[in-house]
């Protein structure tokens, strides 16, 4: 047998199932995508583990006394190793936004309200979700509270906002 019959009488296998089509032109169609994606959260696991204790966990540079109000491993300005220190759960809209579309996860929430929260002699803004209260009642200025989810998942969504008023 030459080599040429052998490259023809090989086939690419194929399974008796079909695509999902939704939409010809352009083509629109299902596609199943599932993963498990393991990952370290490293330097930042204590911020994650405080959130699980409802604890917001900022940082602080012990050589120049810079403060952050996320997980920060290293000072901006100076390159001295951060501190870890505990936030005050009330704080205030620095500013905020209205979402109307979001990612998969959050799709069926639109529209949502992000908020930067500010906190006095904290350098940095904090960004989280404020729950309660209408798009257009949202104002800068205005006095905000910590909430944490009673199962955390350790992620940033384990925190949100509620006005300090309810
Ligand atoms: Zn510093």
């Amino acid at each position: 047998m030459n080599e040429e019959k052998k490259v023809k009488s090989m086939k690419v296998e194929e399974k008796e199932v079909g695509a999902t089509l939704y939409n010809l032109d352009p083509i629109i169609m299902k596609h199943h995508y599932e993963i498990d994606y393991i990952h370290s959260y490293a330097q930042d696991s204590p911020f994650f583990a405080g959130l699980s204790k409802g604890q917001i966990l900022g940082g602080k540079c012990p050589k120049c006394g810079a403060t952050y109000a996320t997980p920060r491993g290293h000072c901006m300005d100076c390159g001295g190793k951060t501190e870890w220190m505990e936030l005050p759960l009330e704080g205030t809209v620095h500013t905020y936004t209205t979402c109307y579309f979001g990612g998969e996860e959050f799709l069926d929430e639109t529209p949502f309200t992000l908020i930067m929260v500010e906190w006095p002699g904290v350098e940095t803004l904090f960004l989280s979700r404020l729950v309660g209260v209408a798009p257009e009642d949202v104002s800068i200025g205005m006095k905000v509270k910590a909430k944490f989810k009673r199962l955390s998942q350790f992620k940033p969504t384990d925190v949100y906002f509620v006005p300090t008023s309810e």
